[in-house]
């Protein structure tokens, strides 16, 4: 069994969802098993959420508009991939339904000046289930034994909203007993990403690029053979082709190397896709929806050695504290504190680096900054630096060989480097530094260690 997820570009026109279709047809006319997971049409995430900020700053003028134009998007979408008929009709009035949904929140949050987070998911989730329509309108129009289902009738989550996290006691066997029938008959099953429902039924996200993460679900719950990511770029590369116009495509990355390329900023993969293929050792293959037939990055256990350096991500908008105290040195339980400051305002830690009389942490957590400043203060002297970036360089190489540190230091010679980070699981090296100096730090590693791969490309 195949679960092959579709991001936003790949679903983002009415000519990109023909190409999903040639896609999906092939699987099938090769009698694969297949779960297809859509995202929502490029763009849509951010507009249904931009009309949900505007509602609560009690501009529903501006919010509608934007209501207003994502209807016209998935509007053309039909109008150029169906002649007039009852599909396109009914179509276009789930379209429409989906549309007055909108505006009734929109209207809530303005009137109330209130966004909770339950409303924003009950927002935010909607691209997914009109592209996820669509296109499985689409496929059964032109002969695809293809089947739209409710990804919240299965994926059963906890009531974080915003940030889910899935209940897989209850998704499993849900998912299990919805699917496999359907499955079984050679049907294939057309869902969405990112969305999810808690055990009451109220709609929720598994965070901004979670259709990945719902992939891995599915393949995990289901026990695929494998789970494919179409996406724009070839496959993970060196680094973000964004920022480093050479970079290459890697034919194979290990699990261990994904997550942490993932986690430290390579948003071709949501961090959580990796940790449930892990599990149940299924293989991740990423691929071009607009060039199908490269060969991609396949992402399993075990790779063949690469050169010292595998890539270089990095993380934009983080914060790093500062905390100096002479009061650490020989305390015990000093660091405990501290982290419990952290997990009082849930905030996860991504880098920590300490002496002996000062310790450095960062987060990507915004709106927590002031409250853990005010409680760390309580402990020595604290400075809170906005606007710095990660970057990291990943390596399973720097397990076994010496020297590479000093490498990485000399390409960032022209780097002003706020804090360093060995990276416990030993193969990777983290570095802050301000967000202005990011992409140049990460193109000058670029062209160390991977110049000579760039040439002969
Ligand atoms: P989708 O909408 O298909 O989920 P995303 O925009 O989330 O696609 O992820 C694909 C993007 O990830 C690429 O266009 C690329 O700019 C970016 N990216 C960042 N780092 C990497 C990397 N190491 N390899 C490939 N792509 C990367
Ligand atoms: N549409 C969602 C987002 O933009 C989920 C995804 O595309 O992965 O965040
Ligand atoms: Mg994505």
């Amino acid at each position: 069994m195949l679960i092959m997820k579709f991001g936003g570009t790949s679903v983002g026109s009415a000519e990109r969802l023909q190409g999903v279709f040639a896609l999906l047809k092939d699987a099938q006319d090769k009698k694969q098993s297949i779960v297809v997971v859509l995202s929502a049409m490029s763009g849509m995430t951010n507009s249904l959420i931009e009309g949900a900020q505007k509602a609560v700053k009690r501009d529903l003028k501006g919010a509608l508009q934007i209501a207003a134009a994502i209807g016209d998007n998935h509007v053309q979408a039909i109008e150029s991939l169906f002649v007039k008929s009852d599909t396109s009709m009914q179509l276009l009035r789930e379209i429409q339904n989906h549309m007055q949904e909108l505006e009734v929140l929109y209207k809530g949050v303005s009137y109330l000046g209130e966004l909770t987070k339950r409303s924003m998911d009950a927002v935010s989730g909607m691209g997914e289930l009109m592209s996820s329509k669509i296109m499985a309108a689409y496929c059964q129009s032109h002969g695809l034994n293809a089947k739209w289902m409710d990804a919240r009738q299965f994926v059963v989550t906890d009531d974080h909203f915003g940030k889910a996290n899935p209940l897989w006691d209850k998704l499993t066997p849900k998912t299990r007993e919805t699917l496999l029938p359907i499955l079984e008959k050679g049907t294939i099953v057309i869902t969405q990403g990112f969305i999810g429902a808690t055990e009451e039924g109220a709609s929720t996200t598994l965070g901004r690029g979670g259709s990945d993460f719902s992939a891995s679900i599915f393949g995990v719950a289901l026990e695929a053979d494998e789970i494919q990511i179409w996406t724009d770029v070839d496959g993970m590369m060196t680094a973000d082709p964004r920022v480093v116009k050479d970079a290459v495509v890697l034919p194979e990355v290990s699990f261990q190397e994904a997550s942490e390329l993932a986690y430290f900023g390579a948003k071709v993969l949501h961090p959580m896709t990796i940790a449930p293929a892990v599990e149940k050792n299924i293989p991740v293959r990423i691929l071009n929806t607009m060039a199908p037939d490269r060969q991609g990055t396949i992402i399993k256990e075990s790779t063949k050695p690469k050169g010292i350096v595998s890539a270089i991500a990095s993380k934009k908008g983080i914060v790093a504290f500062f905390i100096t105290t002479p009061r650490m040195l020989m305390t015990h339980g000093f660091l405990v504190r501290i982290f419990e400051i952290f997990e009082k305002h849930e905030t996860s830690i991504d880098l920590i680096a300490t002496s002996e009389v000062s310790i450095s942490i960062t987060v990507d957590r915004l709106d927590t900054i002031s409250a853990i400043a005010a409680d760390l203060a309580h402990y020595g002297q604290v400075k809170v630096v906005r606007d710095v970036a990660i970057v990291t360089v990943v390596g399973e190489q720097f397990r076994d060989q010496s020297g590479i540190a000093g490498q990485i230091f000399d390409a960032m010679r022209k780097t002003n480097i706020l804090m360093i980070s060995g990276g416990a699981s030993d193969i990777n090296m983290s570095f802050v530094v301000s967000d202005d100096q990011a992409d140049n730090a990460v193109q000058q590693l670029h062209q160390a260690f991977f110049a000579k791969t760039a040439a002969v490309k």
